[in-house]
Formats: C-alpha cells, sequence, structure tokens
C-alpha cells in the first residue's frame, strides 16, 4: 500500500525579480513528501534550501510549477485557505526558535491551539503533554530567557506538533547547537516522527544527521542531485 502524499511540488522554480535583482534560485524541483517521512535536504550555503522550504510551506509562491498540499493546490488557493491549510497540516521549526519571550514555554506551545481558538484549558493540557513528551514537563513555567539553547529548541518543537500537523517543516533546527545537544534535539524530532505519524522535512548542513533520516536529498545550485 503507497502512503499518503502529504506535500507535492512539481517542477518548482523560483526566481526573484526586483529591479535590479534577478536571479533564479530553483531550477525545475520535484519533491514528493509521504506521511510519516523523515526526509533530510542538505546541500551547501546558497543552494536554495531555505528558499524551497519556504515553497512547500506556502511562505512564498513558486515562479512556475506548483505545490499541492494534502491534495490541495496550495499556491491557487485564497490567501485565507492558505492560511487554514496551512495552519490544520502544517508546523514550522527555525534555526533561531522564535518564541515569545514574555510568555512561559506552556503558553508558548499553546498559541497555536490559541490562534485557531481552541478553549484555553484544553490548549493549555494539550501544551503541558506536548511539553512532556519532549522532556520539558519541569520547565513549564519557564520562559525562554530561562531555558538552555537545547531546551527552547525542544520548546519550538513541542509547538511545531501542538495540533498534530501531518509535516513539519524545520529549517537547520539544530544549526545553533553545540554537537551533543543538536545530536540529542535531532533525536528526539526522529522519535516524535515514529511516535506521532508526522512527516519532518529538515534543512541541514550536517551530513551525519541527515543520514539518520528515512531519505536524503541534496540541491546543488537550486537542482535536486
Ligand atoms: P540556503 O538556505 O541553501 O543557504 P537560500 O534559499 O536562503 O539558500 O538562498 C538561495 C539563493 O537565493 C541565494 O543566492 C540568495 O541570495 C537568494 N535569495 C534568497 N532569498 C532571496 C530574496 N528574497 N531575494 C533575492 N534573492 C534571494
Ligand atoms: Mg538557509
Amino acid at each position: 500500500m503507497s502512503k499518503q502524499l502529504v506535500l507535492d511540488a512539481r517542477s518548482i522554480t523560483k526566481r526573484f525579480e526586483d529591479g535590479r535583482l534577478n536571479v533564479q534560485v530553483l531550477h525545475g524541483v520535484d519533491l514528493q513528501v509521504h506521511a510519516g517521512e523523515t526526509l533530510a535536504i542538505v546541500g551547501a550555503s546558497g543552494s536554495g534550501k531555505s528558499t524551497l522550504l519556504h515553497l512547500l510551506g506556502g511562505l512564498d509562491a513558486p515562479s512556475q510549477g506548483s505545490v499541492h498540499l494534502m491534495g490541495q493546490p496550495l499556491h491557487t488557493l485564497s490567501p485565507k485557505r492558505q492560511g487554514e491549510l496551512r495552519n490544520q497540516h502544517l508546523g514550522f521549526i527555525y534555526q533561531f526558535h522564535h518564541l515569545l519571550p514574555e510568555f512561559s514555554a506552556q503558553d508558548n506551545v499553546a498559541m497555536p491551539l490559541r490562534i485557531r481558538r481552541d478553549p484555553k484549558a484544553q490548549a493549555l493540557a494539550q501544551a503541558a503533554r506536548m511539553l512532556e513528551a519532549v522532556g520539558l514537563k519541569e520547565r513549564m513555567e519557564h520562559r525562554p530567557a530561562e531555558l538552555s539553547g537545547g531546551e527552547r529548541q525542544r520548546v519550538a518543537i513541542a509547538r511545531a506538533l501542538v495540533a498534530q500537523p501531518a509535516c513539519v517543516l524545520a529549517d537547520e533546527p539544530t544549526g545553533n547547537l553545540d554537537r551533543s545537544t543538536a545530536d540529542s534535539v535531532f533525536a528526539l524530532m526522529l522519535q516524535l516522527a515514529r511516535n506521532h505519524g508526522t512527516a519532518f522535512v529538515m534543512v541541514t548542513h550536517d551530513e551525519s544527521l541527515a543520514a539518520k533520516c528515512d531519505r536524503v536529498v541534496r540541491l546543488v545550485q537550486g537542482r535536486l542531485a
């Protein structure tokens, strides 16, 4: 039985045109992500990894080609419908955690659920369960500044997963961590992917971490090699 397609990018190109600028960053990329799969995107700095991730997540539109998320054509939907689809099916993790500094870990993790208007008590309870799953049961009341770098990324992982997305898109999620912390945060993401059946697409320039994923694709000057 073939697994459900979560993301389906077909022949996508991306060109940045803006007055004096005209650079083509992606040249006809095809990429499919299946349910529960862990996929690493590797490549040199400037090869287009972040650009590709933005297009997969609907944060930017391709110049040509299409991206389907759960069978729906992301870039031809209205911005409102696109936002709903993204909130329902995707989670995002960045190199720098992007947590809200004034809020506790628990409130940060509850935020995606509050945004979709889940009742507060329910959102907080679900955030607590997710923080427990990433090993931060004892840190729920801490604000980001009161956490270590690895703990902050664990909070960001919990936030990305709390609404049970089909796929998490992570841009160098361990790029800002020391070796052993990066290893343990990466291992945690792979374990959560398996436990929750969530697909993970991770951009990394760390080949040893990439090799732990189900599949590795390599971007070379905007083409998948
Ligand atoms: P990577 O994440 O692999 O390091 P990026 O996707 O960030 O690479 O960038 C790939 C190329 O696209 C770079 O040469 C960069 O200068 C260019 N680029 C990225 N974003 C923009 C933009 N908004 N406008 C113009 N050029 C961009
Ligand atoms: Mg990048």
